[in-house]
């Protein structure tokens, strides 16, 4: 009935919003492209956008902190014992089948076939910006994305420079992410707790957006805290506790992304890795994007140390710099999408030891 729309609209006017400022971000920036605004020009355009960015990073540290804090704290040692024991399992799992299906997709679609040579090559430094440390002032988001991605639109490279081979490669991580993002991790979630996974994700997906709006997993914590609390209802003794340890270490989208890129460069210099070699650059793809931090292009920096594992040349880091500003927002998404669905199934295969604790606690510890 028209009253069922109105109160379905307005539960959920944010995601709506935001989605639409992903869309008028879009168009917004392809319509001003063409003027080719100044540098100056683009960083006043883009102001509203770097606002979002800086109120996310200034929440991280404190909810960092204070939710682990929490979080431990309303569990007894034994079980938080045992859920931080789930949550590294999945963490590896989740990272490991990432990182083969890297390998996979890159070997098999090849986009390095030829040399380096005709690549465009840029030597624009890679920008990292420090996630450092309220919460209903996030009603900005919409806001803040719109201009986000408008702005990167105006400014972005032409994309008539980016050759043959960077778009094959590009398509490759896309291939890659969606397979994983799409059909790995919803079915490995359902197998565990045999809830439709796409509801769970149609809950998630203010904080998809956001990941995909400011290419940091920290930034979007906030977010990924008030999806998965309010919208999914999961126990905030879980997502207090292995959400912040997930932003920090759990990325399955950059460790798909640095085995691929890995193997991508050692294509364009026609190397020819031994199964020796692609086991080399499995493990240390895992321990890079462990070591990644959750801020904009990260995992580029962390890659060094897969490409000087094998002997490959860091420099040609390079020739993928063109495109990291985008493939970067996609393994974000990822990232958060895979500690997003950990939480659930850590819930859900903690779901005796809550219990019991709610029993002896009398239930209404955390419940506030
Ligand atoms: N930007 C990514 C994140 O915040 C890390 C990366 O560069 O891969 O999750």
């Amino acid at each position: 009935t028209k009253e069922d729309v109105k109160s379905y609209l307005f539960r959920n006017a944010f995601v709506l919003l935001t989605v639409t400022a992903v869309i008028v971000g879009t168009i917004l920036g392809f319509t001003l492209r063409p003027y080719r605004m100044s540098y100056r020009e683009v960083k006043y355009f883009s102001f509203p956008g770097e606002l979002l960015m800086r109120m996310l990073q200034m929440l991280v540290l404190p909810l960092i902190i204070s939710s682990l804090v929490t979080g431990m704290a309303a569990l007894d040692s034994k079980a938080s014992g045992k859920m931080g024991m789930r949550a590294v399992v999945y963490y590896m799992t989740t990272t490991i089948i990432a990182v083969v299906i890297g390998i996979i997709i890159v070997i098999i679609i090849h986009p390095g076939k030829g040399t380096k040579e005709n690549m465009h090559r840029e030597g624009k430094i890679v920008q990292v910006t420090a996630a450092d440390a309220f919460l209903d002032l996030i009603r900005y988001a919409p806001v803040g994305i719109l201009f986000l991605i408008a702005g990167k639109i105006v400014e972005m490279e032409d994309m008539g420079v980016i050759g043959g081979q960077l778009a094959m490669y590009t398509v490759t991580v896309i291939v890659g992410l969606l397979i994983h993002a799409v059909i790995v991790l919803p079915l490995l979630y359902f197998l565990v707790t045999r809830k439709n996974p796409w509801v769970f994700i149609g809950g998630l997906l203010q904080a998809l957006i956001t990941a995909l709006g400011t290419s940091s997993s920290s930034a979007t914590l906030p977010i990924t805290f008030k999806c998965l609390e309010e919208n999914n209802g999961v126990d905030k003794r879980v997502t207090r506790f292995v959400l912040p340890v997930g932003a920090t270490i759990n990325m399955d989208g950059t460790a798909l992304y640095e085995a691929l890129a890995a193997i991508f460069i050692a294509q364009v210099n026609n190397f020819e890795l031994n199964f020796g070699q692609i086991i080399t650059i499995s493990i240390t793809a895992t321990a890079a994007s462990i070591g990644a931090a959750g801020i904009p292009q990260a995992g580029l920096v962390t890659m060094v140390i897969v490409l000087t594992s094998v002997g490959l040349p860091t420099d040609d880091i390079t020739l993928i710099i063109a495109v990291d500003w985008f493939l970067d927002r996609l393994r974000t998404t990822t990232n958060v999408l895979g500690d997003s669905l950990g939480a659930g199934i850590v819930e859900h295969l903690s779901r005796h030891e809550l219990k019991n604790r709610d029993v002896e606690m009398g239930n209404s510890v955390i419940e506030e």
